[in-house]
């Protein structure tokens, strides 16, 4: 593995927060970095003055209004008044943080974009232009695992900006945070696991897909009863519904700021392989995924599927509802194995040497697209601190299993790592 990839950013100004006037409390400073952020009640506390910041006796504007007006100092002395009365040191203090974190998280995305190229590295970070986002409110499923069949309930739930998406298994006891990171995955024999000590989160590939495809960047995943997330219809469809039951709001940190949403730009090839399997990326403007797959049976044989990531409805259209398939000749072999206990014939193609049991299709290359749904679950692990975890690239695999997706994570991750 040769160095080629870096974080690449743009420079990124986040957008300055409009002056507030002086006549609004602290409280509703919040406001000016997501007025999105209206929609959660519960965490919004200053709605009554939103009404104020465009205000026409707003006193900035008034100053700016009549600067050429002879009695202009009296007018200045009259806002210092003003602002000293209403709290201006909350306001600047707040202010002051707010610009010092957006300059310094500016400068150094510059720096490393910098550094990146005159090191000829293979990565850099690079803008989308989107601040972080997370859920507006908690949803809940619940079903069967694939692998385990235990029954399993599953609720997403909002997150911080910077805090990314993570697994908290609740039990008798509430254990920590699994981070949805290629460091920790344990297990990827049909299915990707994450595990931290004795807890584990089986298959959470249909899930992480979802919430990457559609830009659901920080997250806090509840699990009860069985440690598997549930495998609903077998596609990443029901978890694209129940994000958008809720909706989607612009994630703020503990301070009240967004962050922007940054990704990994590869500048040259990295790839991995397995025999004839392999996962490779290679720069690219946009973010695109090829995937190829070629099986014995004549009902799949080769397919080749290419998604461009433009916006999230192309991963919800094209995407999304293909569904897990499997092998009918493998099927007594794999539940001897203890796996896919929970398959059934609702929840999972099945394919046999006559073709498939279940017909019709969703999409003629279902089981190729849904190689690809797979391939973004499991690219969603390269995703750090609330930034995307598909990087502006063109990933093109072919006939790559979980094992090879997560060891191409890893490439990724270590070549942002060494510049
Ligand atoms: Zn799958």
């Amino acid at each position: 593995m040769t160095k080629g990839l870096c974080y690449h950013s743009s420079p990124f100004p986040p957008p300055p927060p409009p002056p507030p006037p002086p006549s609004m409390s602290s409280k509703s400073l919040r406001f000016f970095s997501s007025p999105q952020h209206r929609r959660r009640h519960h965490h919004y506390r200053g709605e009554k003055n939103q009404h104020h910041h465009h205000h026409h006796h707003h006193p900035l504007l008034s100053m700016r209004w009549r600067a050429s007006s002879s009695n202009l100092s009296r007018r200045i002395s009259h806002l210092f008044a003003h602002f000293a009365n209403k709290s201006f040191g909350i306001w600047s203090q707040q202010h002051t943080t707010l610009f010092t974190r957006g300059c310094l998280s500016d400068l150094s995305c510059q720096s490393t974009y910098l550094t990146s190229l005159s090191n000829n590295v293979l990565t850099s970070k690079t803008e989308t232009g989107q601040p972080q986002r997370t859920l507006s409110g908690p949803v809940t499923r619940m079903g069967k695992g694939l692998h385990s069949g235990e029954e399993s309930t599953l609720t997403l739930f909002p997150a911080t900006a910077g805090e990314g998406r993570y697994f908290v298994y609740m039990n008798d006891i509430v254990t920590e945070k699994i981070s949805a990171s290629a460091d920790n995955v344990v297990e990827t024999r049909l299915s990707t696991c994450l595990g931290i000590g004795h807890t584990k989160v089986r298959t959470v590939e249909h899930l992480m897909s979802a919430l990457e495809g559609i830009g659901v960047n920080n997250c806090r995943i509840e699990l009860r009863g069985g440690q598997e997330v549930p495998l609903l219809d077998g596609s990443a469809s029901q978890w694209v519904k129940a994000v958008e039951e809720v909706g989607l709001s612009i994630a703020q940190d503990r301070h009240g700021c967004q962050l922007p949403a940054l990704s990994l730009k590869v500048h040259k090839p990295i790839f991995v392989f397995d025999g004839d399997s392999f996962v490779a990326a290679f720069p690219a403007p946009a973010t695109r995924v090829t995937c190829g797959i070629d099986f014995p049976q004549q009902a799949i044989g080769r397919q080749w599927f290419t998604w461009y990531h433009c916006n999230n409805a192309s991963y919800k259209s094209e995407i999304a509802a293909a569904r897990t398939f499997g092998i009918y000749e493998q099927i007594e072999q794999l539940q001897q194995a203890g796996l896919i206990k929970g398959a059934s014939l609702d929840n999972a193609l099945v394919c046999s040497e006559s073709g498939w049991l279940n017909p019709p299709l969703r999409f003629p290359d279902e089981p190729c697209r849904h190689k690809l749904l797979d391939l973004v679950g499991d690219l969603a692990l390269c995703a750090q601190s609330g930034h995307l975890g598909l990087p502006v690239a063109h990933i093109i695999s072919f006939k790559a299993s979980h094992s090879l997706h997560v060891k191409f994570c890893k490439a990724i991750l270590q070549a942002a790592k060494d510049h």
